[in-house]
Formats: C-alpha cells, structure tokens, sequence
C-alpha cells in the first residue's frame, strides 16, 4: 500500500514524499479513503499512530478541490485540540502537508495575546487550529464568523471531555453549520465519546487501530 493508492493529490504526495514517508501507517490507510469521500468518522488512535496526517492530507485535499470565495476568507475547516502544545504541533503539520497549497492555516491558543489573533483572523484563514477556551473569546468578541465551516475536526476528544471542555465544545457547536463533515479522534471509546459520536455524528465510518 502506497500513499499514491490513497487517492491523494500531486501537491500533497509530493509533500509526504519530502516527510520521507514512504507507507501510509493503519490509520492513515482507514481513515484518508473514508474522509476524501465526505464520510463522518470516529477513530480510536492514539498518539504516535500518524492520526494527525491521517486527518490532515485529506481535510487538505477536499479544501484545494474547492477555492473559497472572493473576499471574506473565514474558515471552512476548524480543529479542535485540547491543548495549546498539540494546537501548534497541528498546525505544523497542516502547513507542512499543505505547502504546495494555496490554503491558508493559523493556530489560535489562550496564554498569549489576542490583538495578533484577531488581526490574522481578519487577513482571512482558510484553516483553523484552534483549543476551545480561546476560540470561544474570539466568538465573543464577533472576530471570528463559523458560519463557512465545512470540515470539524475533535482531535484528542477524550482529552478535551477529561479537560472539561465539554460545554464549551457545545457552545462552539453551536456556532457551526449542521452539513458539515465532522472527524472525532479519540485514544479511548468511553460512554461520554460514544454519548458525543451519536450527537455529532451522521453514519460515521468506526476505525479502530
Ligand atoms: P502523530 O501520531 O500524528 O502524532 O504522528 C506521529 C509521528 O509519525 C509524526 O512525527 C509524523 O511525522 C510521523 N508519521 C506520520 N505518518 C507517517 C508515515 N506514513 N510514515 C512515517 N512516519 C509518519
């Protein structure tokens, strides 16, 4: 199995390729297929198993398909992560698989300054990596519009429930359109995720690795 079987694009195989990777780990090989074709998935995975890829080449891909509109460029792809450390490690990944794309991604976290955030939200992101305290002042603040969301991705789920991030992820939820494709990454399939799944969910592919 090569990436190439997958059905990636040039532009991203070509990125991969610069990674040295040169098989696409279980993960990516369940959940890229399923996600290129617009499925809803929940996915067991834990870290280290090349899930952050695994979503990444093909939000990517279904995002280049498609060029956003002219002016307003609000984002049509939102990742969730519990923590600001994985936040920026996301987004890493997403620029570099997305460097021959004409895509672009910010990392929003609490800690640091909001005026910059703000300021790059208004130059227009395509891609949006975001933990769910800060975004939620971003929403407050009316800097930020989720009304284009088209792909959500929950990495980390279990963390963020365990973080009590629960009712902020709603208030969030809330915010988004309802056709959307929607990705949920959780290391372990507890009562509350599966509670979550079904809420979330719309026949969504299980993988489990
Ligand atoms: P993750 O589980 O997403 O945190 O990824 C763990 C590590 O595996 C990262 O350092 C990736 O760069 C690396 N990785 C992801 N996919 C592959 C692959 N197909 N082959 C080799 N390494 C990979």
């Amino acid at each position: 199995m090569t990436f190439q079987h997958l059905g990636l694009s040039a532009d991203l195989l070509r990125a991969v390729t610069e990674q040295g990777y040169t098989e696409p780990t279980p993960i990516q090989q369940a959940a890229i297929p399923a996600i290129l074709k617009g499925q809803d998935i929940l996915a067991s995975a834990q870290t280290g198993t090349g899930k952050t890829a695994g979503f990444t080449l093909p939000l990517l891909q279904r995002l280049s398909a498609k060029t956003a509109g002219k002016g307003d460029r609000s984002p049509r792809a939102l990742i969730l992560t519990p923590t600001r450390e994985l936040a920026a490690q996301v987004g890493d990944s997403v620029k570099t698989y997305g460097k021959y794309l004409s895509l672009r991604a910010t990392v929003i976290y609490g800690g640091v300054g909001i005026e910059p955030q703000i300021q790059t939200l208004r130059r227009g992101v395509d891609i949006l990596v975001a933990t769910p305290g800060r975004l939620l002042d971003h929403l407050g603040q009316k800097t930020l519009d989720l009304s284009q969301v088209e792909i959500l991705v929950l990495d980390e789920c279990d963390r963020m429930l365990d973080m009590g991030f629960i009712h902020d992820i709603r208030k969030i939820l809330a915010k988004l359109p309802q056709a959307r494709q929607t990705l949920m990454f959780s290391a372990t399939f507890s009562k509350a995720i599966q509670q979550l799944a079904n809420t979330l969910l719309d026949s969504p592919s299980l993988i489990e690795v």
